[in-house]
Order: structure tokens, then sequence, then C-alpha cells
């Protein structure tokens, strides 16, 4: 296995980076290698779809890449090679060179350039988990869209600090513009949230807890169960989801179990019910409730 670098979030070790074997987060460092050659073919799909019509799978495999690297989200490392394996042939599909920008350039070079490309490169993953979050409610901005290839072209580019920068507050613009696009989609599918009271007792009989933001994914989740005798529990970041009107409607929606996500490890052992995981909240799961995930 050789050794990773990692930086994208606060968890990073000395403030600085996650180097060697395993993260923080719980991520191996194998993982981290495969997240980087992912993203290098992203750059290489970025340089091939230049100048051409982006089709609907070309920015949907360009969002899933994105989400997929943010912190806590993959673990898994056969669904990241099967992941690149689809990015190349689309690559290909467009007359491109497959081969993957080399990631180790930035981490390993200019300190300034590794910022400013640093900057962009997870400025547009965060993007990406928004974009997706819309995508599945039938929602995309032709903007952001594009501008996820033109962020990755200038990853994979030998432009200099003075070039970057702008690009670096244009990557802030465009994703306040793609907040703009997850509220438009959220509230159009579930309406306006409202201030709302959350119950905190787990009620008797069988449950599901739902952690992240995917609000699609907790709809279905509680169309399927309607009627059935099971009730469903927030966790961590999906608490917000009981404002939404639409949600709460379902009565079997029934409040919030446990505290924050970081606290998953110790507050699912021994939990009588399994979890459905969403977004970015996934830790690396204990044995104890691995089954039941
Ligand atoms: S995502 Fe994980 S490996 Fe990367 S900086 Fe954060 S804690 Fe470290």
């Amino acid at each position: 296995m050789s050794d990773m670098f990692c930086f994208q979030c606060e968890q990073t070790v000395g403030g600085k980076a996650c180097t060697g074997k395993k993260g923080t987060c719980g991520k191996m460092a194998d993982t981290s290698n495969l997240q980087d050659e992912m993203t290098g073919a992203l750059v290489a799909l970025a340089r091939a779809a230049e100048g051409k019509t982006l089709s609907k799978e070309v920015v949907h495999i360009m969002m899933e890449g994105m989400f997929t690297a943010i912190t806590n989200v993959n673990f898994n490392d056969p669904v990241l090679q099967e992941l690149i394996k689809r990015i190349d042939t689309l690559t290909a599909s467009l007359g491109g060179d497959t081969a993957a920008y080399p990631m180790g350039d930035i981490w390993g070079g200019d300190e300034d350039i590794r910022s400013l490309k640093s900057l962009i490169l997870l400025g547009l993953r965060g993007m990406g988990a928004y974009a997706y979050h819309a995508w599945v409610l039938g929602y995309s901005d032709d903007l952001v869209n594009e501008f996820f290839f033109t962020g990755m072209r200038a990853i994979g580019s030998g432009m200099d600090a003075s070039e970057l920068l702008p690009l670096v507050l244009k990557t802030g613009e465009v994703n306040l513009k793609c907040m703009e696009l997850l509220d438009t989609a959220n509230t159009s599918s579930y309406g306006d949230p409202v201030p709302v009271e959350v119950p905190l007792a787990i009620e008797k009989g069988p449950f599901i807890v739902v952690s992240g933001h995917d609000l699609f994914d907790l709809h279905a989740l509680l169309k399927q169960t309607e009627g059935k005798g099971i009730n469903i529990y927030t966790h961590g970041e999906m608490l917000p989801a009981h404002g939404y009107p639409k949600l709460k409607a379902f009565k079997h929606l029934k409040g919030n179990f446990g505290t924050a996500w970081q606290n998953q490890q110790k507050e699912f052992l021994d939990m009588p019910g399994a979890v459905l995981f969403t977004t970015n909240c996934l830790m690396p799961p204990k044995d104890n409730y691995k089954d039941r995930i």
C-alpha cells in the first residue's frame, strides 16, 4: 500500500494533512490513492469534453465522481475502481486520452499552486454533492454543470497563480448558484420548511434511522414503509428534514434518534434498528452494526 495525501477536511492530522496508511476519518491509503486516480480520470474527461455539448451521462458521472470523493461518503475500493472504468469509457467515447492526470504532481508541487488548485477542487467536490442531490429531484443548471468541467481543466493545467485566483473566486460564486439550485429543488419538492418540535423519544416497534442530507432518499423510504408498522427516525444532519411539510406529513416519521453524525459509532452500537446512510455521514461501520446498514 502506497502512502496517501489528503487534506480536504477539518479532521486532517495536525491541521496539515493525513499522510501514511490511514486518515483520521478511517480512509485507508489505497482508497485515498484510488480517489486521486478517479479525480485524475475526471480531469481527462473534462479535457475530452472541451468544446462539445455535455451529455446528461457525462454531467452525471462528473457529479458522481466529485460527490464520492468528499469526506465520509465512500470507503469502498471496488466501487471506485468500477467508477474509474466508467469515466474512462466516456472519455474514450469523446475521443479523449484516458490517461489520468497525476494528482501527486499537485500534492508535491509548488505550495501556492497546490493551495489554489485545492480550493477549486474541494469547492467542486462540495458542489458535486449539492448538484447531485438537486439532480435526483429533477433539477439541474447548465452554468453549474459547465463549471465542473472548466474547473477540472484548470486542475490539470499549467496555469499560474494569477490565472487560478479568478477561478477560485468563480468557484465560490458558482457554489452559491448551486446552493440556490438545491434549495429550489428541496422546497419545490417538499415545501418551505417551517419551525417544528422534534420528539427525541424512541417508540416501541421496528424502526429505521436515516442520516445525511438526501431528502429524496428519505422520502422514498417513507413511502416504502408507510402502513407497514415501521417507524422512521432522523439522525445527525437529517434533523432539518422534519421541517419540510411534505415529509413531516408522514405520521411514521416519528422523531430524531441520537445526536451528531460523529457519534454514530457509539450510538448505533446495539441499536435494535437498521440505518440508512445518505450523503457524507458514513464512518467506517463497526462490526456490531454493519449488518444492519
Ligand atoms: S477526508 Fe479523511 S483522510 Fe482526508 S483530510 Fe479528512 S480525515 Fe484526513
